[in-house]
């Protein structure tokens, strides 16, 4: 596609994005006009650092949902240990801040124009553009699995209705059940996710549902805090929770919905409550919702600039960014440096190469939690591990340590949604 003609769609509408287009800003730098697209931990953090790096800053949030429901701890709704209302959060604070959040979807971004497009039709022009879109799920992904088989076997990759379905199943099956949790192969968001649900699922069966069985199966060999999950299971759940690896015929290759079973190279898995997070697995290809891939500016990320686009930026689960894994912690935190970045760019400044850090707790139970962290910083246009950094939550806490950590992980919570959303 030449430069001129050049167009991104986003979502699947592009057919709605015709509409009046307003005329095009000068570029005045202290009255800069910023769009944001997407209202989750990396776009709605990136508005608000944005408005509060410069208050002359036009800033329009675009987010088509009127709350926002948060992925960290949906497992323990699943698990029956917390309200999906306390997930949910609105845009007020962000609103009173003065950022203008526009509830609609982008269907297109011209870069050459530098022009947004909603679904609504109404199109806005920009001075710098952040994608902050969060993933897509591949329905191509896993043969049988499609948009229609998530109303039978929930994936609760995003946080909300499919949370809800799945904790449903988990109560109206029998004592002596099978679950089934399909995890993916890497890259995918959340790398400890698919263990600590299946930690906290194991709670709840063992306290409630103590004949079942809940078997993991694993299109890897290896995961995130590996040991700590296992040697907490062999602890808290030894013969309820089975976990298939890769090498031993994990992979599931296809589904049948109709009779909930998961197929591997070795066998076929007959469930009761199936939970697919498969089709989520390959979804960094498809970043941003925007049909092509980004990559950041080399030897510039920490303004998450992409190639070739001098004025946008992509932050969040959408941006690949290499070590550092999808979270809503890296979120956060490479939304705050690239609004900072950002803000300096249009002030004629040189932003100074940053160093991130990531930690991402888990629970096992209520009252054990495990962590692990991480520190990043720029090599070659992609986030790279700072060797020696980081840690990792002892393999032989007592349980003292595990209940605090997952206090801990309690106030990361609050601390995380009150500065995003709060
Ligand atoms: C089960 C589970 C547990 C998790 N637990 C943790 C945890 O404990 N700790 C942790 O750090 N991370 C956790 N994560 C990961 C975390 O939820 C994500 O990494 C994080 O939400 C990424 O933030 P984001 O803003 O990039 O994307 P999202 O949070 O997905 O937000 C993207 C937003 O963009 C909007 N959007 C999409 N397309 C458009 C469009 N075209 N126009 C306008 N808006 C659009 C969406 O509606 C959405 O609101 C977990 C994830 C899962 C699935």
């Amino acid at each position: 596609m030449s430069r001129s003609t050049r167009r991104w769609f986003l979502g699947s509408s592009a057919a709605a994005a015709a509409g009046a287009l307003l005329p095009s800003p000068s570029v005045g730098q202290a009255k800069a006009r910023i769009i944001v697209i997407g209202g989750g931990f990396a776009g709605a953090t990136c508005a608000r650092m944005l408005r509060r790096a410069d208050a002359r800053f036009e800033v329009t949030l675009i987010e088509p949902n009127p709350t926002f429901t948060a992925c960290p701890f949906s497992n323990s709704v699943i698990a029956g240990l917390r309200d999906i209302a306390v997930q949910r959060f609105g845009y007020e604070s962000i609103r009173a801040e003065g950022i203008a959040v526009a509830q609609d979807q982008a269907t297109a971004v011209d870069p050459q124009a530098r022009r947004v497009t909603l679904r609504g039709g109404t199109a806005l022009d920009y001075h710098r553009l952040v994608l902050a879109p969060g993933i897509v799920i591949r329905w191509d992904a896993l043969p049988g699995y499609d948009e229609a088989a998530t109303m039978e076997m929930p994936h609760a990759w995003w946080a909300g209705e499919q949370t809800v379905l799945l904790r449903r199943q988990l109560e109206a099956m029998p004592d002596g059940g099978t679950v089934v949790i399909a995890a993916p192969p890497n890259p995918f968001r959340c790398p400890p996710g698919p263990y600590e649900r299946a930690s906290l699922i194991a709670y709840y069966l063992k306290k409630a549902k103590p004949r079942s069985k809940l078997i993991v199966l694993d299109a890897k060999d290896s995961f995130s805090k590996q040991r700590l999950f296992q040697n907490a299971w062999q602890q808290l759940y030894p013969g309820l929770l089975e976990w298939v690896s890769l090498s031993n015929g994990g992979k599931v290759t296809s589904v049948d919905v109709r009779s909930r079973t998961l197929v591997t190279d070795f066998a076929n898995y007959k469930a009761d409550v199936a939970n697919v997070t498969v089709a989520a697995g390959r979804q960094h290809r498809r970043t941003c919702r925007c049909r092509r891939p980004h990559r950041l500016v080399p030897n510039r990320s920490g303004e998450f600039r992409i190639s070739p686009e001098p004025n946008i930026h992509v932050v969040g689960d959408a941006a690949i960014v290499g070590a550092m894994p999808k979270s809503a912690f890296a979120a956060n935190a490479q939304a705050k440096v690239c609004a900072s970045a950002m803000a300096m760019l249009l002030r004629g400044e040189a932003p100074p190469q940053p160093k991130l850090i990531n930690t991402c707790y888990s629970l096992v139970a209520p009252d054990y939690g495990i962590s692990i962290a991480g520190v990043y910083h720029p090599v070659n246009g992609q986030l790279a591990d700072v060797e020696g950094a980081g840690g990792i939550s002892p393999v032989d806490a007592p349980p003292d340590f595990r209940a605090l950590e997952a206090t801990y992980a309690q106030a990361w919570f609050h601390t995380i949604t009150t500065e995003t959303f709060g």
